[in-house]
């Protein structure tokens, strides 16, 4: 399978060819389709396992089948986030996808003066990234009108849940248009997760991608408590590895990170 193999337009596919990526992601190749025929969707994905290409591509696809001018504080595509580093992230995505591609992007968040991403609103962007708290001051001041959008993400919606974004959410999703295509992603799928999207979007297709650092099953775990003056000489001892070829291999890594860094540990 390949980005081809999912009808992604060429532009997008130099973008994604320089970035050196070749082969969807497991949530890339489930959502992109449904996504480009326009269909809601609820991912359950984390940070890590591409889900924001998995977003970010189909979009610009969409929007490029109908090109408009960006009408200053009247964005076509919104994506709330939670926190400021992950609003620059997405917006870095939109940044790297579509490079090949002509669509003006910025992120609004708070904890900076609001005097440049105003600016840039007037000049008219075609994507939004917000955090949920700046985008409501400054829809309050004037500066931000929500009829124009036509594709809403919703990211890392359990967060947004966990750090009492909700009523800024309902806020904001009121001064949405009702026609949207609406995507919502989060790592984890409480019940409060679950009502909050049901109640949000239409018809939606449901994908998952498995954690990627999930545990393996036939992997034992056990805690062994070091107290802080032992915690640089501690090393691992045969003791508490069940596995004796397992126990030497980390020996071995052990004796040459000594080797390399000059650390000191006890025999192993
Ligand atoms: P995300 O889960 O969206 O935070 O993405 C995690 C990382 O995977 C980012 O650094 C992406 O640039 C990278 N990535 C996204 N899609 C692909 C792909 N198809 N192949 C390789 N890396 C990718």
């Amino acid at each position: 399978m390949s980005f081809k193999n999912l009808n992604i337009i060429d532009p997008l596919q130099r973008a994604l060819a320089k970035e050196g990526y070749t082969i969807p992601t497991p949530i890339q190749m489930q959502a992109i389709p449904h996504l480009l025929k326009g269909k809601d969707l609820m991912g359950i994905a984390q940070t890590g396992t591409g889900k924001t290409a998995a977003f970010v591509l189909p979009i610009l696809q969409r929007m490029s089948e109908e090109l408009k001018v960006p009408i200053p504080g009247a964005p076509r595509v919104l994506v709330l986030a939670p926190t400021r580093e992950l609003a620059a992230q997405i917006d870095q995505s939109f940044a790297t996808y579509g490079q090949f591609l002509r669509f003006r992007h910025t992120a609004i968040f708070g904890g900076v003066h609001q005097g440049p991403q105003v600016r840039m609103l007037s000049r008219g962007v075609d994507i939004l990234v917000a955090t949920p708290g700046r985008l409501l001051d400054l829809m309050n001041q004037g500066y931000i009108k929500l009829k124009g959008v036509e594709f809403f993400v919703l990211d890392e919606i359990d967060r947004m849940l966990d750090m009492g974004f909700i009523k800024d959410v309902r806020k904001i999703v009121s001064a949405l248009p009702l026609k949207r295509q609406s995507l919502f992603f989060s790592a984890t799928m409480s019940q409060q997760t679950g009502e909050f999207a049901e109640r949000l979007l239409k018809d939606a297709v449901r994908v998952e991608a498995a954690p990627q650092a999930s545990t393996l099953e036939c992997i034992k775990q056990r805690v062994f408590f070091v107290d802080q003056t032992s915690r640089r000489t501690s090393a691992p001892r045969p003791c508490m590895i069940s596995n004796p070829a397992t126990y030497r291999c980390l020996s071995q890594l052990i004796l040459l990170h000594a080797a390399l860094t000059s650390m000191t540990y006890p025999m192993l």
